[in-house]
């Protein structure tokens, strides 16, 4: 697969931040919240920000609330308390932050959506995110591609769907993004959902957890294919599809005639890495947390200075309460033919980390 100019240049912008030269001055705090370390790109994204903004001047409060809301409230209105110049969030649910931010801005601090878009409150600056519906796209995309070389001479393809958290804005974007490339082929009788669950309220994976997922799945092969096999499984992020993967193998996909299913990702986490190169997991969508953490840095910059961030989006991202201007990155799919290009050849991972 050829990278897209906008790709090159944002993975060529992620080698340039990494290098970049740390000054010793004091430009004052950043509070980072982020929603988990059990998954690693939110590990990725906190150690990225945590290394640009030093290198720029700042000062950081990093934070992790393990999928807590409550723990994840108290960890803001401290940095709140605490004086910092800034918020940056990654919101475990995007609806319950709205007092504390008022408070936040009544004290002149400023709010940076980060990667997940902070609902229902005016008091959110900007949004630094990727495009989100692209990455459903793109995740579909992979899944018809998949099921076109795996299963020639099948049709119509089997398939399950899952989706995010629905407490989380992008998850709804992914399952959109997606729906828009499968809904046309469901409509022309090419796919079946077999269990014919759709929509979010239906395929909804509550804080995205894999152990939810596996028993999904697995609830979803003994009532539906004792008589019929499943070709493919739309997952929208790396944790869940391990989990999907360890149901379906459970059954005996991987093994004789009972090939795996062709089954999505995101992040590009390690263990899904391993699993693409072993034949297991067929895709992933890699979001490049470096570059998403040095936009944000940027963004922090400007504000402070009192100059405009620069953003590429002042129309998709409405919260319920206004429209957010935002800084759209684009994802790219990544299957086993370009992760060694995409993954390594960025630096994003060491060809021993993915061994
Ligand atoms: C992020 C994804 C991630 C998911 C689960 C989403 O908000 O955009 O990159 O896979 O959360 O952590």
């Amino acid at each position: 697969m050829l990278l897209s100019r906008r790709a090159l240049l944002a993975l060529a912008t992620a080698a340039t931040l990494i290098g970049a030269p740390s000054f010793a001055q004091d430009k004052g705090t950043v509070g980072i919240a982020m929603p988990t370390k059990s998954s690693a790109r939110w590990i990725a994204d906190g150690d990225a920000m945590v290394a640009q903004f030093t290198a720029a001047g700042y000062g950081t409060d990093l934070q992790y609330a393990e999928d807590d809301i409550p723990n994840q409230l108290a960890q803001i209105e401290n940095m709140i308390t605490k004086g910092v110049k800034v918020l940056v969030i990654a919101a475990i649910d995007g609806t319950t932050l709205s007092n504390a931010l008022d408070n936040a801005a009544a004290s002149g601090i400023k709010v940076i959506a980060y990667d997940r878009l902070i609902r229902d409150s005016g008091s959110v600056d900007y949004y630094a995110t990727f495009d989100n519906f692209k990455v459903g796209v793109l995740q579909a995309n992979s899944l018809v591609e998949g099921l076109k070389a795996n299963f020639p001479d099948t049709k119509p393809w089997n398939i399950e769907l899952f989706g995010g958290s629905p407490d989380d804005n992008n998850a709804f974007f992914f399952y959109d993004g997606a729906m828009s490339v499968l809904q046309p082929m469901i409509d022309a009788g090419d796919i079946v959902v077999g269990s014919g669950q759709m929509g979010m309220d239906k395929v909804g994976t509550l804080r995205w957890a894999a152990d939810v997922a596996q028993s999904r799945m697995d609830n979803l092969l003994s009532a539906n294919y004792s008589d019929k096999v499943l070709n493919g499984v739309l997952s929208p992020y790396d944790g869940l599809s391990i989990g999907i993967l360890s149901s379906v193998k459970g059954v005996g996909y991987g093994t004789g005639d009972l090939k795996m299913p062709i089954v999505t990702g995101q992040d590009a986490e390690i263990p899904s890495v391993k699993s693409m190169i072993a034949g297991e997991q067929y895709s992933t969508v890699f979001k490049d947390t470096r570059v998403l953490a040095g936009v944000t840095v940027k963004m922090v910059d400007a504000l402070l200075s009192g100059s405009e961030p620069e953003i590429n989006d002042t129309k998709t991202y409405d919260n319920g309460v206004k429209v957010v201007p935002s800084y759209l990155l684009e994802p790219v799919a990544v299957n086993v033919s370009n992760y060694e290009e995409i993954l390594v050849g960025s630096g994003y991972y060491t060809a021993d980390q993915i061994k």
